[in-house]
């Protein structure tokens, strides 16, 4: 089975122009689902990680689906205003301004070791961002796993101080 011939592609969606990469055919077929748990699961030590984190929205299955693999728990990592109670902010540079990410302040204890998930690493700004919020909170970021990376983006220098893999990559 070839990834690439089951994620989707969306021509100028959320704009003109932009070729949208998308995992929801992945997400709804079983066999699918279950190679890519598999294949990421390959490169996460089980002493790497405590807790997985998931960059809304397409991190949170993958983020869900490995905690369940490693009998850990997951942690969401969202956009500004849709976490309750105390929160610690992020703002980071997108294509046009900035966007802002949070963390719920009790998500860890401290020395938690996380590996945060996405679907897709582009510039690799939201993935850094996310790194930031999970260190904030007394969290230890042991990696990142994607289903896609866009390499011309170069986001893996934004994120060079970490360990990454990216199952596809365009
Ligand atoms: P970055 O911050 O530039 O690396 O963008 C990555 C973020 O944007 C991730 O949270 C992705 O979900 C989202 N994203 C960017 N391009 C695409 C795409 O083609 N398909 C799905 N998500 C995308």
């Amino acid at each position: 089975m070839n990834l690439k011939d089951i994620i989707a592609e969306i021509p100028d969606f959320p704009k003109k122009g932009i070729l949208f990469r998308d995992i929801s055919p992945v997400l709804r077929d079983p066999a699918a689902l279950s190679l890519v748990v598999d294949e990421l699961a390959k490169v996460i030590h089980p002493s790497e990680v405590d807790v997985f984190a998931g960059i809304e929205s397409r991190g949170f299955p993958l983020a869900c689906a490995l905690a369940l693999r490693y009998n850990k728990g997951m942690i969401m990592i969202r956009k500004q205003g849709k976490l309750p109670g105390v929160t610690h902010k992020v703002s980071y540079n997108i294509e046009y301004g900035t966007a802002v990410m949070e963390i719920q302040a009790n998500a860890l204890k401290k020395g938690q070791k996380v590996y945060i998930c996405d679907d897709l690493l582009a510039t690799g700004g939201t993935a850094k961002a996310a790194a930031k919020l999970v260190e904030k909170v007394g969290g230890q970021v042991s990696g990142f796993v994607f289903i896609i990376e866009l390499t011309d983006l170069k986001g893996s220098k934004a994120i060079k101080d970490y360990k990454y893999n990216a199952l596809v990559k365009y």
